[in-house]
């Protein structure tokens, strides 16, 4: 079979043929290489413009006829320039380079962003703003509670942006670095071109995207500048997007002219995520931490949903413990791993709480006046025998009756650390075992504390 180049200059052969010799030479002499073969083309490289208009214009249909002479296949000839392939590679380039100097984090993507009843209208709007920034929505106005998803929609809309205008100018900053950009700026160190940097950085932005606003509350002067930023890109039809973790009303200590400026475009909240949000977040993420997310159970994620209602960032860490803690140990994915993986994450309800620190003293009171010392004496330092002894019995009923996590039963003995009330409750351990004196103690005593 013949290659591409020979197809061509055999092709070539017989157009020489029809041809005035100059005229061949002047078009053909400098096309002789192959930028590619894709489809049913062969590209073939021109060195200029005019070659390729008149090879294209007037020899085109004959080259692809003579052609389909010489072989079976439905190839055909195209022509392309040079300097257009230089320019597409360059430009693939600037890609590359624009995708490792994106200020954003890789996975925060429109894609990765799991949807429900209390963010469907933030992820529209900021989809929206995203295929036509320029909209009307200008300034889009992101607001809810921390660890919502406010950061991360905001970053999509950056990436969505340069996936498709690779050499937009994507500035993403929070109000704490613009403002410390600006104090920066204003210093009198390099004095002029400090402040020359801080423009060029914002205002030349093609987006502007300033995570969480309510940094700038009390700052006036930096409020000063960032209504100016704002009032330049606004009118030269920039697209800003900003987040809080309030709507613009309720910001405090923020310029009127601002608050009414956040207003101007759409503002959108998310909300707490309800159950069923939680577990298809829960599900996504999985997918990305284990091979067969179906090995974990439904049940556990809909255990996890339950703990960790009101931050998804929490949500997500609260599986990942888990998933590390089962995978790492080797252990099977069942519920009760989720309590002992996620024991010290478990956020404790209030009045359940209130309701230990009750038990919690009443058992220390018991053990007092059975030992015949005060509380106080319990919550001392002393290392004296008959207060240390009564003090790890304490410790040691107190674990066993509630199961507080260790560091929580060194507080209410004096701030003990955790390895000192587990070298307690290992010793009272032991001589219930070895010793029939402490086990009475530890009998009676449970039995008062019971009735
Ligand atoms: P915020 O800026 O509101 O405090 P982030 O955007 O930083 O919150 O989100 C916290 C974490 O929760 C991030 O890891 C983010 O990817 C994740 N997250 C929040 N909402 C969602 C969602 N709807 N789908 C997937 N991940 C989410
Ligand atoms: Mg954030």
């Amino acid at each position: 079979m013949d290659t591409s180049l020979n197809l061509w200059k055999k092709t070539l052969e017989v157009l020489k043929k029809e041809m005035d010799e100059q005229d061949f030479a002047a078009l053909f002499s400098e096309v002789s290489e192959i930028y590619k073969v894709e489809g049913n083309y062969i590209y073939l490289l021109v060195p200029n413009a005019l070659t390729k208009f008149r090879i294209e214009k007037f020899y085109n249909n004959r080259l692809n006829e003579i052609l389909s002479t010489l072989t079976d296949s439905l190839v055909k000839f195209k022509f392309v320039l040079k300097d257009d392939i230089l320019e597409r590679e360059e430009s693939s380039q600037a890609k590359k380079k624009s995708l490792y100097k994106r200020p954003l984090k890789a996975e925060y993507t429109f894609s990765n962003f799991v949807t429900g009843g209390s963010n469907r209208f933030a992820f529209i709007s900021a989809m929206k703003v995203a295929e036509s920034p320029e909209s009307l929505y200008n300034p889009l106005y992101i607001f809810g509670d921390v660890g919502l998803g406010k950061t991360h929609l905001m970053m999509a809309i950056g990436h969505y942006i340069l996936d498709n205008k690779i050499d937009a100018n994507v500035v993403y900053t929070s109000a704490q670095e613009f403002t410390e950009d600006y104090f920066l700026a204003i210093s009198t160190k390099k004095g002029k071109e400090n402040i020359e940097e801080f423009y060029r950085k914002y205002r030349e932005a093609d987006i502007l995207l300033v995570d969480d606003i309510q940094f700038l509350e009390g700052k006036q002067s930096t409020q000063e500048e960032f209504f100016k930023v704002f009032e330049y890109l606004h009118g030269l039809n920039k697209q800003i997007v900003i987040t809080s973790d309030r709507s613009a009303n309720d910001l405090k200590n923020m310029m009127a002219r601002l608050k009414s400026r956040f207003n101007w475009g759409l503002a959108v909240d998310i909300k707490l995520p309800d159950k069923e949000l939680r577990v298809k977040i829960l599900e996504r993420k999985l997918s990305f931490l284990i091979k067969n997310p179906k090995e974990v159970p439904l049940e556990v994620l809909d255990l996890i949903a339950d703990i960790f209602t009101k931050n998804v960032r929490d949500l997500e860490g609260g599986l990942r413990r888990y998933v590390t803690y089962c995978v790492s140990l080797n252990l099977p994915f069942t519920i009760e791993n989720v309590y002992t993986a996620l024991d010290c994450l478990i956020p404790q309800k209030e009045e359940e709480k209130h309701l230990n620190v009750k038990n919690f003293e009443s058992v220390k009171k018991e053990v007092a006046s059975y030992f015949k010392i005060s509380v106080a004496d319990l919550e001392s330092p002393s290392r004296k025998q008959q207060i240390a002894y009564p003090r790890q019995m304490a410790m040691y009923l107190i674990k066993e009756l509630y199961g507080p996590s260790l560091k929580a039963i060194g507080e209410l003995f004096g701030n003990r650390d955790h390895a000192t009330v587990s070298h307690s409750c290992d010793k009272i351990s032991n001589l219930i075992n070895s010793n029939p004196l402490v086990k009475g103690d530890y009998d009676l005593l449970m039995k008062k504390i019971n009735s």
